[in-house]
């Protein structure tokens, strides 16, 4: 039987909570699609300042490397924000991300049809709507040197660098064609080489990368016209590859198509393919401990995690399904309630999805 290595990181807030019905989700998955899971707990974050002093520690970041994946809740908090910026919870998230190589972000928009009115947009624009934004997430110019800000001629200036090599652009098109083959077969690169040399060469590589992927229909947009067509008619696309800073505005863009944050799961995968899950809402300390916080989002990480680490998307597809249809019996916690739904904690989400599982 196969095995395979989970790292579990709860950390703070909301996220033991939202964990545990994860989790117990995660192990009857894989005991129905025939794979036994090897999984073990650590620290990061706030909890892990509290319990080491540190909010990465050594033990938690070797685990997390020693494993095939990860699954995170959250980190941070208004116990921790008087800290100096590099003692942080969020610095834990950071060094993980870092030191695991995740050069890839993942996000889906997928909206599962009883909540298309949730959505900022019309509900004809968004149900089954099933979109994927992927953003390279070490490089461009969030990373670029020369930056800072110094003085010149008199004034203040401030300045970054938009910088990507070559071999950053091919691997980050190679996530993007290969999960477009998975998918719907079709791939847009994002980018603004009308303005920028940067984009240009982008451009150059994303399309020398296509000649391995002719099964794939490759489509290049610029960053502006992608924005408004996203909020148009977001339909259209299947697969969205982009650099750091646009994926970073883009894909919360995407995010509000489906109008809830308890909703979305988040991957960021490393070249040997360990992959991090989590969901994209932090640690929400308003409802922390109150059985209020909605585990979907971290549900349906569970489910990225055996689509694209453990490559089992029977499993993946087992648990997508088991959400969409507690949903669809009108199953709702506090922050997606509507008029007529029955309304549960997140105790009894987690069991509602693992009675459909
Ligand atoms: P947040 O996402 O924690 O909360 C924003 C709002 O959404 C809150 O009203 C919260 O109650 C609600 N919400 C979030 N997740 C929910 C869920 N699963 N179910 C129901 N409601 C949910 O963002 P914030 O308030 O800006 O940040 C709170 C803390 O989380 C901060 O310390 C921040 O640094 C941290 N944070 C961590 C991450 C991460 O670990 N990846 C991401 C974002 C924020």
């Amino acid at each position: 039987m196969t095995s395979h290595k989970i790292y579990v990181l709860p950390g703070d807030g909301i996220g033991p909570e939202v964990m545990q019905p994860a989790v117990a989700v995660m192990h009857k998955a894989a005991a129905s699609a025939g794979v036994t899971l090897e999984v073990s707990e650590g620290l990061v974050g706030g909890v892990a300042i509290d319990a080491t002093g540190t909010p990465l520690p050594a033990q938690t970041l070797a685990a997390a490397q020693a494993s095939d994946a990860v699954l995170l809740g959250g980190v941070g908090g208004p116990k921790w924000d008087h800290l100096s910026m590099d003692q942080r919870p969020e610095k834990g998230l950071l060094g993980l991300r870092q030191g695991l190589g995740l050069f890839a972000n993942l996000r889906p928009a997928l909206l599962f049809a009883p909540l298309a009115e949730a959505s900022s947009l019309k509900p004809e624009l968004v149900v089954d709507l099933d979109i994927l934004i992927i953003r390279e997430l070490t490089g461009g110019i969030y990373f670029g040197e020369p930056r800072g800000v110094e003085s010149r001629n008199n004034e203040r200036v401030g300045f970054n660098t938009l910088v990507y090599a070559e071999h950053e652009i091919a691997r980050i098109a190679k996530v993007g064609f290969e999960l477009a083959q998975k998918r719907n077969g079709r791939l847009c690169s994002v980018d603004k080489a009308n303005v920028l040399e940067v984009s240009q060469l982008w451009r150059e590589v994303v399309s020398d990368g296509h000649k391995n992927f002719a099964d794939v229909e490759l489509s290049h947009m610029y960053v502006d016209n992608a924005a408004m067509q996203l909020v148009r008619a977001p339909k259209q696309f299947d697969v969205i590859v982009t650099g750091n800073m646009f994926g970073d505005i883009l894909s919360d863009v995407a995010a509000m198509l489906t109008g809830s944050l308890g909703m979305l799961p988040s991957a960021s995968l490393a070249a040997s393919g360990l992959g991090l899950y989590e969901p994209v809402h932090g640690t929400a300390p308003d409802i922390a401990g109150q059985n209020k916080a909605n585990p979907l989002a971290t549900i349906l990480s569970v489910a990225m995690l055996f689509r694209y680490s453990l490559d089992i998307p029977e499993a993946a597809d087992a648990i997508e399904s088991a959400v969409a249809r507690v949903l669809d019996m009108g199953y709702r916690t506090p922050d997606i309630a509507g008029a007529d739904k029955t309304l549960v904690g997140t105790v009894e989400m987690g069991e509602l999805v693992m009675a459909q599982l």
